[in-house]
């Protein structure tokens, strides 16, 4: 039986491309999204034509009960949670001065409180089985800071304090607990930046272009892969921040 790998935020970007990976590599995958119903069914029934076994989920990780229905529906379907991948996320650019309660709220419910409910539910099952792992989504702006990125950078630098401890935690019971932290990746989330400011920051990144999703999804599938790696923030940011 394959094992299973629940990827939140799949449907479409750097989740779609870490599921596509996980799947090629022999896991069973929930592609989890939130509202792109199409872009999930589209990328499921592109895994299944390859021999995948792969099902999809609707659920707002902020939601502490629909995460719980989800990972119950996980295990019931293709078997109980053996690998989480914390992806889902949210971004806004805006000055600090104009970020109103609501959405410094949503951007923590989703980035921070999504993986707080995810990690939760997927746990007793690792740690009876003493053995899993949590690949956790940051962002290089999750050890750096940049200008109108105050509510999104806090919230990725959370998710780096979670990684850290929550891998010291459980390392003794047998699961590994690790971070990505991409730099500029062409997918929709950044597309708000325009064209032009896109074009100005590939300038600025040394190797020159913007990532790729499928280049942060390789290294999700490296740490997987690496059984002595634990607790680690992976930059992939074509030296961006070095
Ligand atoms: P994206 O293209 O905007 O895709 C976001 C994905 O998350 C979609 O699948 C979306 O589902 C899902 N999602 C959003 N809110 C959700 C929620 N509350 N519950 C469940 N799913 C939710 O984003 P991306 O660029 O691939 O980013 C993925 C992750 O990488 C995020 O954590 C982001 O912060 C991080 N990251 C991105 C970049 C970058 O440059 N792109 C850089 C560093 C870090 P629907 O399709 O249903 O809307």
């Amino acid at each position: 039986m394959r094992r299973a790998a629940l990827v939140t935020g799949s449907s479409r970007g750097i989740g779609a491309a870490i599921a596509a990976a996980l799947s090629e590599a022999g896991w069973a995958v929930c592609v989890n999204y939130i509202e792109r119903a199409d872009k999930a069914e589209e990328l499921a029934a592109r895994l299944r034509e390859r021999g995948g076994e792969v099902i999809t989920c609707q659920a707002d990780v902020a939601d502490r009960a629909a995460v719980d229905a989800m990972v119950a529906r996980v295990e019931a379907e293709l078997g109980p949670v053996s690998l989480l991948v914390n992806n889902a996320g949210v971004a806004k650019q805006q000055q600090f001065q104009d970020i109103d309660p609501a959405t410094w709220q949503r951007l923590f419910a989703v980035n921070v409180n999504g993986c707080f409910h995810c990690s939760q539910a997927v746990l007793p099952h690792m740690l009876h089985e003493h053995a899993g792992q949590i690949v956790n989504v940051s962002s290089i702006w999750g050890s750096h800071g940049a200008s109108c990125e105050a509510a999104y950078s806090a919230t990725k630098h959370a998710i780096i304090g979670l990684t850290r401890s929550l891998s010291a935690e459980l390392a003794p019971s047998g699961i590994r607990v690790n971070c990505v932290a991409p730099g500029v990746i062409d997918t929709d989330m950044v597309q708000v930046l325009g064209r032009e400011t896109l074009e100005g920051l590939a300038g600025e990144i040394p190797l020159g272009r913007l990532g790729r999703p499928e280049e942060v999804a390789r290294m999700v599938l490296a740490l997987v892969e690496n059984p002595y790696v634990t607790g680690q923030v992976i930059t992939v940011d074509g030296g961006f921040v070095i």
